[in-house]
């Protein structure tokens, strides 16, 4: 079976985490600053906080801006629930914008109309790891007085310019589920270019604590978002050898790009330099059934699935704000509907590789 991932595990990411259960030391000890350490130097930015998972940055990134009750945020109809969600855990409002179907990410165009006096900030999102049009998302923002927080959840390691990712935004989430690239079972990081603002998250995900020397107080409600340190050195190792990794993505993606070039009315995405390919997402041709596509897929051993959902479209958001969503945002709509998320990780070989080609051109043969 080649499934959607095979988390990039080595020999000596076993000896390091390991080497913490040995330690004793098992919660915010070395391991936890070195991954910290490690990020934010990949990522050019001042400071890296490391957190319980990808949901919990968004959550602490807002709180730590003070959103809340009676603010709006700009998110992308087309990503994963959590975007949105985080929105919701602090007493917010989501207002949907529409995707470009050629990038996956928002229509920037689309956000001005969206904005109004209530619009606190903007979450736009690297999706798939294909980098969204940040320089035009924080000059809007600039103009309208608005935070942007990047979700990078599944975009560690893309770049924008040449510029990585997760340094525009006033802050950026990334996720170490293991989906995407960089794993750690369960964890999350948060990029933060401001130290004040860094203080306040590090003391939000650790019950609102502050250290005065010997003293420990506590001046906010805070929550336990910490990473463990055994989280933290299984995702250290993979984070030091980042490049690497990104390296093989890129070369499974062309080879993907050339081998499904020109197969019937399969969308393939957008290529751009920058793309960290955490996900290869195709979108089917509208006459073909998803669900017997990923059967017959599974049936050549191949894992597949669909990649985001419209938002506004699941049960929760349809039930409180009811949005039209196939007239509001049809790129959404569509690409919920038809996408597929194919199998692309570091040690997949070329057969691999060649089989999935194979397998989805004879998949969608069989349906016409
Ligand atoms: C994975 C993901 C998240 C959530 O990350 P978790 O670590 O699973 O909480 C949020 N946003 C996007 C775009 C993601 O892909």
């Amino acid at each position: 079976m080649i499934p959607l991932t095979i988390p990039d595990i080595s020999e000596a990411d076993i000896e390091r985490v390991v080497g913490v259960l040995r330690s004793g030391m098992l919660v915010q000890g070395q391991e936890v600053e070195a991954l910290e350490r490690c990020a934010a130097s990949l990522l050019g930015v001042g400071d890296v906080v490391a957190v319980s998972s990808g949901t919990a940055a968004l959550h602490l990134a807002l709180r730590s801006l003070g959103v809340g009750p009676g603010d709006e945020v700009i998110v992308p109809a087309f990503s994963f629930i959590a975007t949105a969600n985080a929105v919701e855990l602090v007493g917010a409002t989501p207002a949907f914008v529409d995707i470009d179907p050629a990038t996956f990410n928002i229509n920037v165009r689309q956000v001005p109309g969206a904005i109004t006096p209530k619009t606190k900030a903007i979450i736009p999102v690297h999706e798939f790891g294909m980098p969204c049009d940040i320089d035009a998302v924080t000059e809007l923002a600039a103009a309208h007085g608005l935070r942007v927080v990047e979700d990078a959840a599944c975009a560690i390691g893309a770049k924008h310019g040449g510029r990585p990712v997760g340094s525009f935004g006033d802050l950026a989430a990334f996720s170490l589920h293991p989906r995407k690239t960089v794993t750690a079972g369960e964890g999350g990081l948060l990029a933060c270019p401001d130290a004040g603002l860094a203080r306040r998250l590090r003391s939000l995900r650790n019950h609102g604590i502050r250290t005065a020397g010997a003293e420990v107080h506590f001046d906010m409600a805070g929550f336990n978002y910490r990473l463990t340190d055994v989280a933290a050195a299984l995702a250290a190792g993979q984070m030091e050898r980042l490049p690497a990794l990104l390296e093989r993505r890129r070369e499974i993606a062309r080879n993907y790009l050339q081998g499904l070039a020109g197969c019937d009315d399969l969308r393939l995405p957008a290529g751009a330099a920058g793309h960290s390919w955490q996900t290869f997402h195709v979108v089917l041709p509208e006459s073909v059934d998803r669900a017997k596509m990923i059967a017959d897929l599974r049936g050549a051993e191949i894992g597949s699935n669909r990649g985001a959902q419209c938002i506004p479209a699941e049960a929760y958001y349809q039930e409180k704000y009811r949005l039209d969503c196939e007239r509001r945002f049809p790129a959404a709509a569509s690409c919920a509907k038809h996408g597929l998320a194919l199998p692309l990780y570091p040690k997949m070989g070329e057969a691999d590789v060649a089989h999935v080609v194979s397998g989805v051109r004879d998949a969608l043969a069989n349906q016409q």
